[in-house]
């Protein structure tokens, strides 16, 4: 069987070192390995304007932003589909036919839909299209007949909802769909990297995050603003690791190399953190280190970028013509579900036939 590779961001803003971590860089060194037949990575508008419906000119602003920001990443046309989800018609087709396979509570009892619908104040006015996303991505994930979706923790519930709807589907039409496999970040920091204000998650919608493009000043401003241990007033006194969004930080970015160029005084991580829960490592001197070890990481993304904004119609083209190439493959699994589904009338004789039959 082959490997497919289905993921993709909402363009509700540009990217960040959460969705770095969390899929993005993984993304790369699996288009990198050479182990996977087809990558898709989708520009999920539609999905955005569930939130966003009073908004579309930010929903079309940002779908170049993340291209660029794929791009930036290292993200390879040659080897990886870019697409734009609206631009895909079969994929909404395909949503449709889904919903009814889905029941009203069940989707109720997503949790990350639960919390995403608290964090927007949807309690009272959930728009039907925000509430029924998770079938929407089972449809993008099925359409590619993607085998592996490399995403952070938060998307685990919308993987369970694809694969029972798989299920249910080869049940009741028999086996057309492919279950897909989520592929979660190894590092337990990576799974949902929290926000600079050391809320929950690091979020578009929050504007609690550090952006993939962001210039030199703007991150370390932000860096030495970050949430750490309230109660570590002094430099004397023992620190607090749990909840500690800069050790979490350094958890998801830094590596032994980090150490030898801008921490030399230290071996590793654990050394730093043992320093810090006994007492006598300032934050000032722990947030430097993340300054550097950040702005290592992001500057040659930043200078990437740079130079793809300088040909934007390049970029465009990408899009296009990776977004003709998927629309041929969703057109495609569309045709095997409406075949077995029996609701093809057109498609051959079959139909007419049973009709001629009945009537004669
Ligand atoms: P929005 O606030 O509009 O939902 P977002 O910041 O949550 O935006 P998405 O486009 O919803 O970003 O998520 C894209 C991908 O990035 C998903 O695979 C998601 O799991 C991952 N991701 C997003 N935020 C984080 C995070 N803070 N840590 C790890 N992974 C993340
Ligand atoms: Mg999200």
């Amino acid at each position: 069987m082959s490997k497919i590779i289905l993921t993709g961001d909402r363009p509700t803003g540009k990217l960040h070192v959460g969705h770095y971590v969390g899929s993005l860089k993984r993304r790369v060194e699996l288009q990198n390995s050479g182990s996977f037949d087809d990558i898709y990575i989708m520009i999920a508008d539609a999905q955005a304007l569930t939130d966003n419906a009073d908004n579309p000119k930010k929903v079309r602003d940002n779908i170049m932003e993340v291209a660029l920001d794929y791009l930036s990443c290292g993200i390879d046309p040659e080897k990886s589909t870019l697409l734009i989800q609206s631009e895909v018609p079969e994929l909404t087709e395909l949503s449709f036919y889904y919903m009814n396979l889905v029941t009203v509570s069940r989707v109720q009892r997503n949790p990350t839909v639960k919390s995403e619908i608290q964090m927007r104040n949807f309690e009272a006015s959930i728009p039907v299209g925000f509430f029924t996303y998770p079938i929407s991505q089972a449809a993008d994930i099925t359409a590619f007949k993607a085998t592996t979706v490399p995403v952070g923790e938060d998307q685990l519930p919308m993987l369970e909802q694809t694969k029972e709807i798989v299920r249910k589907f080869n049940s009741v039409y028999g086996d057309t769909l492919v279950e897909p496999e989520i592929l979660l970040p190894d590092n337990k920091a990576c799974l949902r990297l929290p926000g600079i204000d050391g809320k929950a998650k690091m979020s578009k919608s929050l504007g609690n995050c550090i952006y993939l493009s962001e210039e030199t000043n703007e991150i370390k401003k932000k860096v030495m603003s970050m949430y750490t241990d309230p109660d570590h007033i002094k430099i004397e006194d023992p620190g607090k690791l749990e909840g500690n969004t800069v050790f979490t930080y350094l958890d998801a970015f830094s590596t032994k190399e980090h150490f030898e160029e801008f921490l030399p005084d230290y071996s590793c991580l654990d050394e730093l953190k043992e320093h810090y829960t006994k007492g006598g490592l300032g934050d000032v001197k722990v947030k430097k280190f993340l300054n550097n070890v950040i702005q290592s990481e992001l500057e040659p993304i930043r200078n990437r970028r740079a130079e793809y904004q300088k040909d934007i119609t390049y970029v465009y083209d990408i899009l296009k013509s990776g977004t003709e190439k998927a629309r041929e493959v969703a057109a495609n699994t569309l045709s095997e579900v409406k075949n077995s589904m029996k609701i093809n009338y057109f498609d051959n004789r079959e139909w007419l036939e049973e009709q001629i039959k009945k009537y004669s």
